[in-house]
């Protein structure tokens, strides 16, 4: 996955036109920036490159999601339907609207069950937000349909799949709306950066002016601006911009590597007794950023993450126990720790976490395993991966 990899020449030239002109902010000081406008330009490749009418630069993924929910009007007391494997950030961009996050099972493709989606509908839904972790994507034409049924917003939080599709269209442009991390460890990095893509057009603009402090961007004189609505300051900044210019020109090559990698180690593994695969719904194809198995049971996996872990194969996951993606770990999620009084919406009407049965998704996470896929293998040091882990592997089995 990671962009990082490949950073050079390419992502200094471009910080340098930015460090040159000095002007280090998205916005103004035309006649200073000699006609430099990375965020803007980015901003143009990226839409054009995700087959979408607009993309909205912002701060990070995590910003992205909350600009996103903003501008689809989603605010207190409001539900959004989110899977139980995921990132932190899917709640907290929830929460930090006041929003309230209702967490459903997943499946075989490790993102939400549309059956689990539908059981979840109140009145009080507005949105769900799909995550395609680890490269593959949830089943997107049940999870429309249910949205269409309902009319309720879809947005994909497509941070950990830039690059694969569904019905031959990019990921992240499916939905009502589409979201991106750039941070550091993502399939192309700005640093610290992410991106909302929508075809609505009054989606962009609220999503433009929430953004930038309501700002309604007319006019040349900043200062000046009107503000038709409250908003916030998730702005990225022209360098870590600049960075994601260069790193775009990369994506396709990166893409190829992650595949050729992928497949590879998919080819060697499916040898193996005892290990299935990831279900990827019809139509889809992954960015092939990991590489993920079942084992046949949870004792057997936990086994098998160990004994891997001796034998040295790093960037393999167990998300089961790990405290960043999966319910288990969010202790602080669960029993509502936060520094200051949550709105009551969101103490009112959030699931008891600690009772809810997640029994569905602990079924599939105990047994599943991730493999990260890395560019900068070598043939020989991809190969000796391979062998490692299959051997690894067949021991425990
Ligand atoms: C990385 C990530 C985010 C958040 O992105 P940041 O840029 O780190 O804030 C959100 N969702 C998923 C699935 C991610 O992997």
């Amino acid at each position: 996955m990671p962009g990082f990899e490949v950073f050079g020449a390419e992502e200094r030239k471009q910080v340098s036109d930015v460090l040159e002109s000095g002007v280090l902010m998205r916005y103004g000081f035309d006649g200073m920036r000699n006609g430099h406008w990375k965020a803007k330009q980015f901003e143009s490749a990226f839409a054009e490159r995700m087959q979408t009418q607009h993309c909205q630069l912002v701060s990070s993924g995590t910003a992205a999601l909350t600009v996103a929910l903003a501008s689809a009007g989603i605010g207190a007391g409001d539900e959004v339907i989110m899977p139980t494997f995921t990132f932190v950030a899917s709640f907290e961009s929830i929460m930090m609207l006041g929003a309230v996050p209702v967490l459903v099972d997943i499946d075989d493709t490790l993102t939400l069950d549309p059956e689990a989606v539908e059981a979840a509908i109140t009145p009080k839904t507005k949105c769900v937000m799909p995550v395609h972790m680890c490269g593959s994507m949830a089943d997107l034409n049940a999870l429309q349909a249910i949205c269409d049924k309902h009319d309720l917003i879809l947005l994909e939080d497509a941070c950990q799949a830039l690059g694969g599709t569904y019905d031959g269209k990019p990921l992240g442009s499916i939905g009502d709306l589409g979201c991106f991390s750039f941070d550091f460890v993502k399939t192309i990095t700005c640093g610290e950066g992410g991106a909302v893509i929508t075809n609505n057009d009054q989606f962009k603009i609220n999503a433009d002016q929430y953004q930038d402090h309501g700002h309604d961007h007319i006019g040349n004189d900043r200062g000046a601006e009107g503000h038709p609505t409250l908003g916030y300051n998730f702005r990225i900044s022209e360098l870590n911009a600049a960075v994601g210019v260069a790193q775009l020109d990369k994506l396709e090559g990166i893409l190829k590597l992650q595949k050729n990698n992928y497949e590879t180690l998919r080819t060697a593994l499916e040898a193996v007794n005892g290990v299935t695969f990831r279900r990827v719904p019809e139509g889809g194809e992954e960015n092939y950023s990991f590489l993920n198995i079942f084992l046949p049971s949870a004792e057997l996996t936990e086994k098998a993450h160990k004994a891997l872990s001796e034998a040295g194969v790093d960037g393999c996951f167990y998300w089961y126990t790990n405290n960043w993606h999966y319910i288990n770990g969010w202790e602080h999620l669960r029993n509502l720790k936060s520094l200051g009084n949550l709105p009551s919406e969101i103490k009112d009407q959030i699931q008891n976490l600690n009772q809810t049965d997640f029994s569905k998704s602990d079924a599939w996470m105990g047994r599943t395993l991730s493999f990260l896929i890395k560019l900068g293998w070598s043939t020989s040091e991809l190969n000796d991966r391979v062998e490692k882990i299959k051997t690894t592997l067949r021991s425990v089995l």
